[in-house]
């Protein structure tokens, strides 16, 4: 089985927030490197502090997201992971999960997460499945 380079939801945008809190201490601290000149270093500090303060914005999208997910037991690892839209990763094992009865059983794929790309799946399948 080909390995999946897939992770939670929830995961990938947590790391997304953390690594924009990283950038604007950063951006802060270059400022501070720049202290000769008033208008560059102000510039960064106020860059600094969009990135933080956009991080926190992030953060408080995953609690709501956090909420909206469906609460499961891992298959694999057996420990309580979330499933945000059609079909995720476990936020441990990364093993693919899917809240769709209908999708059981089939190749993992990012795309059943649009509504277009699900029903174009799911109505194949249906055509194979009456033929044979
Ligand atoms: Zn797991």
């Amino acid at each position: 089985m080909a390995k999946i380079s897939y992770s939670s939801k929830i995961n990938k945008i947590r790391s997304f927030a953390l690594i924009l809190v990283f950038a604007g201490i950063l951006l802060m601290y270059v400022g501070i490197m720049f202290k000769k000149f008033p208008w560059v270093m102000a510039t960064f500090f106020v860059l600094g502090m969009l990135s933080v303060i956009f991080s926190c914005v992030v953060y408080l999208w995953i609690g709501s997201l956090s909420i909206k997910a469906v609460p499961v037991v891992c298959p694999n690892c057996h420990k309580p992971t979330k499933v945000l839209g059609h079909v995720d990763a476990c936020m441990h094992c990364n093993q693919p999960l899917t809240i769709n009865k209908e999708l059981e059983g089939l190749d993992f794929d990012e795309r059943y997460n649009k509504r277009h790309f699900r029903k174009e799946a799911l109505s194949k399948i249906k055509k194979e499945n009456n033929q044979s």
